[in-house]
């Protein structure tokens, strides 16, 4: 029996030996941080991918949240969404910033859009959304409350790394988009992150703030963090985004695949394609519409059998311990999907396979 261990994710990894090539010449250079060579190159070809005028890398995609955040000054409330990483409540949270849940849909799980102005207020200062999954949310309705009521819009794209609606780039809207570098994501420098925006007004004022606030003079205008990306990180960036246009067609023949091997039960959804989105299929998210037993049952199967698949995101963030104070926020479709979904293994290196492994499991059930 074939039991290798399969895992939601995995990193995708440069060749050893053009990584090794990439960082030779910082045993010379010596420029090992700030703004180094290598960081300027993949600021510039970050940019080009995601079709967008201006991007600011970061050591995190957490930090660089942070960062728009802060450096915009929000304050009083935040409408977001408890259908995330808890990352996105935690930046808002930990900014002073109270976070007023806003339901999900039951489409794409990106924030219900029909749902926003009826919690905004006079203390509500932005509308930081989700591109859940590598699933757009409704940009255009967003744009339109935005406008309407003077909000700042940041969205999380943490997921959304060359999605594009329309031919383009999904941070060419809001005020600005954070993406991350994590390993486990579509695009990573190891650890990393970028704000993303077409305004080259704020391109000095998120560099200074990533870098303790310290601006090109060398005066310090606002009270800024450090969240700068070093030299080997962006050398893996500049190897790993040649990679990553295949590593998404790679990942779309997997999804195809689960789809195709999975779509005679019934009881399962798959996320439905969005029209004119070119997508980066990131994750492989089912939901189990009977109930989240049959989501737990399959989750324990699988583990039997060395696959590791993840409830993500379950619990919901306002049902998490650090945010009891939001537990009684009534959310019923984030609520409903977070008890029914499971992500299944996805990426790059994943063999077709071990895909009709993992669903001959979940048929045989
Ligand atoms: C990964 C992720 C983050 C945080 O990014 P890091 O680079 O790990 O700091 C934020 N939001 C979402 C939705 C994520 O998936």
């Amino acid at each position: 029996m074939n039991n290798k261990r399969i895992n939601v994710t995995s990193p995708s990894l440069a060749d050893y030996n053009e990584y090794i090539d990439e960082i030779k010449d910082l045993w010379d250079s010596k420029w090992l941080t700030n703004n180094g060579i290598k960081h300027q190159k993949l600021e510039k070809e970050i940019s080009d991918f995601l079709k967008v005028d201006n991007s600011v890398l970061f050591n995190n995609g957490h930090l660089a949240l942070e960062t728009a955040i802060q450096s915009f000054g929000l304050t009083g409330e935040v409408i977001t969404t408890p259908f995330t990483f808890v990352s996105t409540t935690n930046a808002i949270v930990r900014s002073g910033l109270k976070p007023v849940f806003c339901d999900i849909n039951k489409k794409d799980y990106t924030i219900d859009v029909n749902l926003i102005e009826s919690l905004i207020t006079e203390k509500t200062s932005a509308i930081i959304p989700v591109h859940v999954y590598g699933n757009i949310c409704d940009v255009q309705k967003i744009e339109e409350l935005a406008a309407k009521y003077n909000l700042k819009v940041i969205y999380d794209s943490a997921h959304a790394f060359g999605v594009e609606i329309n031919g383009r780039g999904i941070s060419c809207f809001g005020d600005v988009s954070m993406f991350s570098f994590h390993s486990t994501k579509v695009f990573n420098t190891i650890e990393g992150g970028a704000l993303a925006f077409n305004n080259s007004g704020l391109y000095e004022q998120f560099n200074s703030f990533k870098n303790f606030g310290i601006c090109k003079d060398g005066s310090v205008k606002s009270i800024g963090t450090n969240g700068k990306m070093n030299e080997f990180q962006a050398a893996m960036g500049l190897c790993n985004l040649k990679r990553v246009a295949n590593d998404i067609e790679k990942r779309r023949v997997l999804v195809n695949q689960y789809k195709d091997n999975l779509s005679s039960i019934g009881g399962i959804t798959f996320v439905s394609e969005q029209e004119g989105v070119k997508h980066n299929y990131s994750y492989m998210p089912i939901v189990f519409e009977d109930s989240n037993k049959s989501r737990d049952k399959i989750a324990n199967i699988l583990e039997d059998n060395n696959i590791f698949a993840r409830k993500y995101f379950y619990p919901l963030i306002n049902n998490m311990e650090c945010y009891t104070n939001f537990k009684d926020v009534d959310l019923p479709v984030a609520t409903y999907i977070a008890d029914r979904v499971l992500t299944l293994p996805l990426y790059s290196d994943l063999e077709i396979d071990d895909v009709n492994r993992i669903c001959d499991i979940i048929l045989s059930k």
